[in-house]
């Protein structure tokens, strides 16, 4: 993939440089996954810009990309053809070195699965990335900004998912990462518990102004963002503004 990525024509590019307050400026990005035969084009010619502070929901049926989007944005996958500029850094045209860093110093990840270490707590599975973080923040704020201050030494095993999700929050925001990408954070999680976790989510972009985007399939969601973009056949198909943001507390869906 990355062979491909560098053997590529570099196009012109100068006049795609995101401004100032754009976090991420995706330019004409289209992904196309080859498997034999098959031609599955995930992502067409996608355009969006991200912008300092903001939280977005991206919506959508399944399949129509927004985990491919994700995974570009956090440089974790290569688009097959466009740009992706992180500030005014293209990401397309990165190395392996320097997107290793910049998925360690920018980007927090969480997932739908929590992925924590069982035999350890949750203050030591959010120490173990406080160790290769450039200034991070002590795992006990961490936890504490996700409402866990009293859950410190608990095991995984001891705390129920919505907490588990929270400790995957507070590591991912421990090394104070400009942005935090979700897919499906609440996905495993009934509703009260889900609203927890939004809450937490919530709660970190109001006092560390991470720019936040949460992939969802519940369009119940949408009404605490700042934007939601709608995703449709490897396409944006629609981008709203909430002039209000409802607070997760009384989301209903
Ligand atoms: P969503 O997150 O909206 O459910 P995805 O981004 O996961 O959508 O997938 C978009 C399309 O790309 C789907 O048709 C999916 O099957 C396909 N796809 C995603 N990842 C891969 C992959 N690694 N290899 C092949 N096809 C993939």
């Amino acid at each position: 993939m990355l062979g491909n990525r560098r053997s590529r024509k570099a196009k012109p590019y100068a006049d795609t440089v995101a401004p100032a307050g754009v976090v991420f400026h995706v330019h004409e990005v289209t992904k196309i996954y080859r498997m034999g035969e098959v031609e599955v084009h995930a992502l067409q010619e996608v355009d969006l810009d991200l912008y300092e502070r903001e939280f977005v929901v991206l919506l959508g049926p399944s399949g129509s990309g927004k985990s491919t989007l994700l995974n570009i944005l956090g440089g974790l996958d290569m688009p097959s053809s466009g740009h992706v500029f992180f500030r005014d850094r293209d990401l397309t045209h990165a190395s392996d070195a320097e997107l290793t860093r910049f998925r360690r110093d920018c980007v927090g990840f969480v997932f739908q699965f929590y992925n924590l270490i069982p035999s350890l707590t949750a203050r030591e599975n959010v120490a173990l990335v406080t160790e290769i973080a450039r200034r991070p923040m002590p795992p006990k704020q961490a936890l504490e900004l996700v409402g866990l201050g009293d859950r410190l030494d608990h095991f995984p095993a001891q705390l129920s998912g919505g907490e588990q999700q929270r400790v995957a929050i507070a590591r991912a925001i421990v090394k104070r990462p400009e942005v935090l990408l979700c897919d499906e954070p609440t996905g495993a999680l009934d509703f009260q518990t889900g609203k927890l976790v939004l809450e937490a989510l919530a709660q970190v972009n109001r006092e560390l102004g991470t720019t936040t985007a949460v992939i969802t399939h519940n369009a119940g969601i949408a009404a605490m963002a700042d934007r939601v973009v709608t995703m449709r056949s490897g396409k944006i198909s629609r981008v709203q503004c909430n002039e209000t943001k409802v607070s997760p507390a009384e989301l209903e869906w």
